[in-house]
């Protein structure tokens, strides 16, 4: 591979190290790499880890053994300045992974030996800077004889360590935001690990230890601190000595040394474990790169640097990229639903799958997201909930409304259906039929939104029910109204049927109670229909008390009366009305007042009695011309009809020049009729 992991120079025995897996995390023109993110997913295993990885830097001057040290304490393979050359190393931090269990990333911090002060300096500080912003525990190698002796440089890297954290930490009042326990601190400790190196001397480990106290108490005095009260050192860093013999003088030693320290580093359960919680920087792994990147930014540039800031803009940075992550699979999976709910199809079981992918994303958010800065982490999930419901709803809604269009349809047509087979049956009951119906489609209509209004969506889908509730009873009401018609109709054709009989024989008869017999008989039969009405209207659910049975009975006995009427006119059609006209001379003139047929004699006054007979007939035209309504009881009750209804427009069969006509013709055939006796009479009794 040609990565930034790639050696640059050989290793010590002069053969190129196989390992690839160092970075040079920062190189020697301060740019810092694009590949750390790829190292911890695939190099180092580290990028799942969350919270459960540590961080080691290492500080000294140059050439004092501190990769040496690395590579023995962890396993890695940083480069070591080789003992015959002594040449300069490149200047840098470089990063590898322990090889230990636990996932513990090394940073081995390189320096040069002051070419230019001013330029060491100042990459001194700003990798001062970086390993304290990143790394928990702070290696510090020395020399055994630098101790006691700090100043210059010396001094002035402890010096810078401190300086600096109190830049990190010390700043801002160090309080940290609020929240849950997860999110990053600013008040995380150091622990500065000194490693007393080519420790010769008879002096004890603690006397040593003791002298570099009294200089860190001395310098951190002489800081300047921010205004307020001092803070004290403890309250920043823990501290701990260890020193190692001379590698070259005592190899055996030193080596023995350096496993004791391994293990300090390594095991888990001892009680001088090397990395505590809480030295920890509460960054999870899967944003150390950006945070690291973002620390390096500020630090390169000179920008101001604190931890809070830090942590919250990688809080940001990664909750979104977090939720840009979570919304993918999300869309994926909504992608056909929003095509079926465009399609118009009703899915099925599809709130459970909605509540599903819904959960799935927050759940992919939470599970990473959480450990970022609360604050930031508890707006972005509910930005990133709004999200997920509008996307949703505007799906769901959709679903909703076609299976409210789908109830629509399937009531008007299962109505239709139902209303047909059962309408013939004898225990017809409209309100039943129309009923099952409506609670068939309901249900349906129940089935398919079911689950769609699950707990936390903040939709109920309510709105859309009561639409669907005001659709149906409107269509309900269309069917009634048709229903009520029909009834009318049957009502009406029964009564025009009951009736053909009574006004034949009657009008006939044209008798002058002709008319009272007609309508008794009209009476009698719309009163029977406003009783077989309420029946239909009372199986159809119409409300017995409302307005609307009364209306529906005023039109129903304009139908009844229209369809008698009808028939009336019919009876009063020019060749009925002739005929009866001529019956009744007829049977004037033909028969005596026994009913007898007359046989006439020249004795009789054949002129007197024809005259006689032809003006009853005569007689009978205005009768059978008019109704007299006055004969009924219905017809001229207040509120029969419905308002506007003309009845004495009905009440005329035979208007007045009709009526002249007819009279005209009457007379002619009457006449004849008179000729036709006399010449009988002639006949007989003439010879
Ligand atoms: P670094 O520049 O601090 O990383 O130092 P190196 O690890 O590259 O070592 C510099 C030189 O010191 C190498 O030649 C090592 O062999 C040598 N060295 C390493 N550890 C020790 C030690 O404990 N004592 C002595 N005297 N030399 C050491
Ligand atoms: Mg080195």
């Amino acid at each position: 591979m040609a990565a930034a992991g790639m050696m640059r120079r050989s290793d010590s025995n002069g053969k190129e190290a196989s390992s690839a897996t160092r970075l040079q995390l920062i190189d020697e023109e301060q740019q810092f790499s694009d590949q750390l993110t790829g190292f911890m997913q695939n190099k180092w295993g580290m990028y799942e880890a969350g919270f459960d990885y540590d961080v080691v830097a290492v500080f000294g001057s140059q050439s004092t053994g501190k990769s040496t040290l690395l590579n023995r304490l962890f396993g890695t393979r940083f480069d070591v300045m080789s003992e015959a050359q002594r040449q300069q190393t490149t200047r840098g931090i470089w990063a590898d992974r322990a090889t230990s269990e636990n996932s513990v990333l090394i940073l081995d911090v390189e320096g040069t030996d002051g070419r230019e002060r001013g330029e060491q300096q100042d990459f001194e500080r700003k990798s001062a800077l970086f390993s304290l912003a990143v790394g928990e525990v702070v290696i510090v190698n020395l020399w055994e004889n630098m101790v006691g002796l700090y100043n210059g440089a010396n001094l002035g890297l402890l010096k810078t360590v401190m300086e600096v954290n109190l830049q990190l930490f010390g700043g801002g009042g160090g309080g940290g935001g609020g929240g849950e326990g997860q999110q990053a601190s600013a008040k995380s400790k150091t622990l500065l690990f000194f490693v007393i190196r080519d420790h010769v001397s008879p002096a004890p480990l603690e006397s040593l230890a003791r002298t570099l106290r009294a200089d860190l108490a001395r310098i951190w005095e002489g800081l300047g601190k921010p205004a307020g009260a001092p803070p004290a050192f403890d309250a920043y860093f823990d501290v701990r000595f260890a020193s190692l013999p001379h590698k070259l003088l005592q190899p055996e030693a030193f080596e023995a040394g350096a496993r004791e320290l391994r293990r300090a580093f390594r095991d888990r359960g001892a009680a001088d474990y090397v990395f505590r919680s809480e030295y920890r920087r509460r960054v999870p792994a899967d944003g150390f790169p950006a945070y690291a990147q973002g620390v390096w930014a500020a630090v390169a540039h000179n920008k101001d640097l604190d931890l809070p800031t830090q942590q919250e803009l990688l809080a940001q940075f990664r909750c979104d990229e977090i939720a840009a992550a979570a919304l993918e699979p999300f869309r994926a999976a909504l992608a056909p639903l929003r095509q079926g709910a465009q399609d118009g199809l009703v899915a099925d079981g599809l709130g459970g799958a909605a509540q599903a992918m819904r959960a799935a994303a927050l759940g992919d958010f939470d599970a990473q997201a959480r450990r970022y800065h609360g604050g930031v982490y508890a707006k972005r999930r509910a930005a990133l909930a709004a999200a997920l419901d509008a996307e949703l709803h505007a799906v769901l809604v959709a679903h909703v409304r076609n299976a409210a269009a789908a109830a629509c349809a399937a009531f008007g047509r299962d109505c239709a259906r139902a209303i047909g087979e059962a309408s013939a049956r004898a225990d017809y009951a409209f309100a039943a039929v129309v009923g099952g119906v409506r609670a068939a489609v309901e249900a349906a209509y129940a089935r398919a939104v079911d689950g769609l209004a699950f707990a936390g969506a903040p939709w109920s889908f309510g709105a859309e029910a009561r639409q669907l509730a005001a659709a149906l009873d409107a269509q309900t009401g269309e069917l009634r109204a048709r229903e009520v018609a029909r009834v009318v109709a049957r009502l009406a054709d029964d009564t025009r049927a009951a009736m053909a009989d009574v006004v034949a024989e009657r009008l006939g008869g044209g008798a002058a109670d002709m008319w009272r017999h007609v309508l008794a008989a009209f009476d009698g039969e719309a009163e029977a229909c406003d009783a077989r009405l309420a029946r239909a209207l009372e199986a159809a659910g119409v409300e017995a008390g409302g307005g609307e049975p009364a209306a529906a009975a005023r039109r129903m006995h304009a139908a009844l009366w229209d369809g008698v009427a009808g028939l009336l006119r019919d009876e009063s059609a020019d060749a009925a009305v002739l005929q009866r006209l001529r019956a009744a001379v007829e049977d004037a003139f033909r028969y005596d007042a026994h009913g007898l047929p007359r046989v006439w004699t020249p004795a009789d006054d054949i002129d007197a009695h024809f005259a006689a007979a032809r003006d009853a007939a005569r007689a009978l035209l205005p009768r059978l011309a008019r109704v007299d309504a006055g004969a009924s009881r219905v017809l001229h009750a207040e509120g029969f009809f419905p308002a506007g209804y003309d009845v004495a427009r009905t009440l005329v069969l035979v208007a007045a020049g009709r009526q002249r006509d007819l009279a005209k013709r009457f007379a002619r055939e009457a006449d004849a009729l008179f000729m036709e006796a006399k010449r009988s009479v002639v006949a007989t009794h003439g010879r």
